[in-house]
This record gives structure tokens, sequence and C-alpha cells, in this order.
């Protein structure tokens, strides 16, 4: 069972921000900027273009929902994507919101994000989110 599946279950907290029947969406624990958000399917996959063609379509209509609540909760001028999938097992896709280019460089982390503001922000992205 991978870190994001435990997750899913519920036997690791997070600040989740959306989710149904087939995928799942939750704050990332060391956010490059405020708002990072991972999409996963609920279903273990490792490498996202190991899904197949549907899922990954479901997949991405799923991000676009949890993306339109980012951008009406987070002043941004675009959510970008991005995956790269090179620590965790699971597939999954960051939406980062974005002022500038410099704001999806993962080498850069928000400093000791707050408990309090994680869930603020998790709570504002989730009261958008159209399921
Ligand atoms: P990647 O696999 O795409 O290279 O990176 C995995 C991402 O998952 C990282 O941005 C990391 O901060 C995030 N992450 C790893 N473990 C956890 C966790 O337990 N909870 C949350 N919310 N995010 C995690």
């Amino acid at each position: 069972m991978t870190i994001f599946s435990k997750i899913i279950a519920g036997e690791i907290p997070c600040y989740k921000v959306a989710e149904d029947d087939k995928f799942f969406a939750f704050l990332d624990i060391n956010p490059v900027n405020w708002g990072h958000t991972l999409v996963v399917p609920k279903q273990e996959t490792d490498y996202i273009f190991d899904l197949d063609d549907k899922q990954i379509g479901e997949m991405m209509v799923f991000a676009k929902k949890v993306a339109e609540a980012i951008k009406k909760a987070i002043p941004c001028r675009k959510v970008g994507m991005a995956v790269l999938g090179l620590e965790v097992p699971h597939a999954h896709i960051h939406l980062i919101p974005l002022q500038k280019e410099g704001d999806m460089d993962f080498k850069h982390k928000v400093e000791n994000p707050s408990p309090e503001k994680m869930k603020e922000i998790s709570e504002a992205i989730s009261s958008q989110f159209k399921g």
C-alpha cells in the first residue's frame, strides 16, 4: 500500500481538497507554493502513463475541476500542472497556482507551512470544488 493509498484510506491525515468515486485531491505536505495540490487515482498505479486511456482521461477531467476550484480560491494568473512521480510510486498530478514561471520551481518550498494556513487553504479550495 502506498503512502497515498494510506492517505485516501484515512490512515494518514491530510488536508483534503476534493474526492469522487475514483480520484482524491489533497494539499502537498511540502508545497512549492500556497495551494499546491496533488490529484491521485484511488486505484494504485505507479507510472501515470501506464493508466489506460479511459483512466487518464477521467483523471484529467477531475484535475480540471480541482484546478478550477484552486483558481477561484487562491489569487493566481493560472494553475500550472506537472507530473514527476520520482518520490511516491502512486500516479499523481501536481496542480500549482502561478503568478510567474518561478512559482513552478520544485526546488523552492514554502518554509514551515503552518497547519492553520494549510487547513484554511484546503477548506477554501474545497468550498469552491464542484464535483
Ligand atoms: P513526486 O513523486 O511527484 O516526485 O513527489 C511526491 C510529492 O508528494 C512531493 O511533492 C511531496 O512533498 C509529496 N508528499 C510525499 N509524501 C506526502 C505525504 O505523506 N502527504 C502529502 N500531503 N504529500 C506528500
